[in-house]
């Protein structure tokens, strides 16, 4: 992300500076009652702030900062209907104010997921006299699944939850780095718990890392983990339902895409980020 969006920071009298004036980054301001007791309450730039935090813990890619519902192309009838799923299931999010004051999030306990018609493994595995044709037949690159669900965890981030999202590739190599690790698995036990714990995960390209078995067991982990706590992984794939199984397993995959139940959508067409360039 830039840095030259954020807002410059203001000097106090001390020289010090400070993003907020009013609280002097505190993200409190102090009171004292008639009784001499101080209190405090929340400053207006608290929320804010949690907003930064929670968006830079998502790690959302750089080329995807901006992606918006706004800005999301619907010029044919698979996009439309991408579309109009994820904001069905973001419909299922709200976060509710209780009575004493604290807020409780409402998760669907369902997955979203858009995968392919004709996976990227079994392209691969055709003669190479057809696979060119039946690639362009069954493109399902650059139709839009990533922008749709970053900005779904822009929206959820807004809404005040928790979402981290991971890219397949970097991410199963940062685990599988972690494992080897001499420390204990201190390093393992943190990248899972988080990806464990977020409300929302999202996945970005699942099953693009190359198998492993190791990746099997660390993909049904994570998985099963999740489901066990009820909540929520957004996921897509260049790969299908048969060959996402060959990718990530057949445990973890049947468990991923049986918690979709109607959110789930085979996509295929043109890539829209050739049309741009050409
Ligand atoms: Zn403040």
């Amino acid at each position: 992300m830039s840095k030259s969006s954020e807002k410059p920071k203001q000097h106090d009298e001390l020289g010090e500076a400070h993003e907020c004036p009013i609280c002097k980054d505190m993200e409190f301001i102090f009171y004292k009652d008639d009784q001499g007791y101080e209190f405090a309450k929340p400053c207006e730039c608290r929320e804010r702030k949690a907003w930064k935090r929670r968006f830079k813990q998502a790690l959302i890619p750089d080329e995807f900062v901006h992606a918006k519902f706004e800005n999301f192309k619907r010029v044919n009838e698979y996009q439309q209907a991408m579309y109009q799923m994820t904001i069905d299931y973001l419909n299922e999010f709200s976060v509710i104010k209780q009575e004493d004051g604290t807020k409780k999030k409402i998760m669907p306990n369902k997955n979203l997921g858009f995968i392919a018609v004709v996976g990227e493994q079994r392209l691969r595995e055709l003669p190479a006299g057809e696979r060119a044709e039946a690639k362009r037949q069954h493109n399902n690159f650059g139709v839009g699944k990533t922008h749709l669900q970053i900005a779904l965890a822009k929206r959820l981030i807004k809404d005040g939850f928790n979402v981290l999202v991971v890219s397949d590739v970097t991410f199963m190599d940062e685990l599988i780095q972690a494992k080897m690790m001499n420390d204990e698995g201190e390093t393992l036990d943190r990248l899972l718990y988080s990806a464990i714990h977020a409300d929302v995960l999202v996945w970005d390209d699942i099953g693009k890392a190359k198998w492993s078995e190791a990746k099997e067991a660390l993909y049904y982990q994570i998985i099963n983990e999740r489901y066990r706590k009820q909540k929520p992984i957004v996921f897509n794939s260049n790969e299908d339902r048969g060959t996402l199984s060959e990718k990530i397993g057949y445990a973890a995959a049947s468990r991923l895409i049986g918690q979709c139940g109607s959110y789930l959508r085979e996509i295929e067409g043109e890539d829209f980020r050739l049309q741009k360039s050409g």
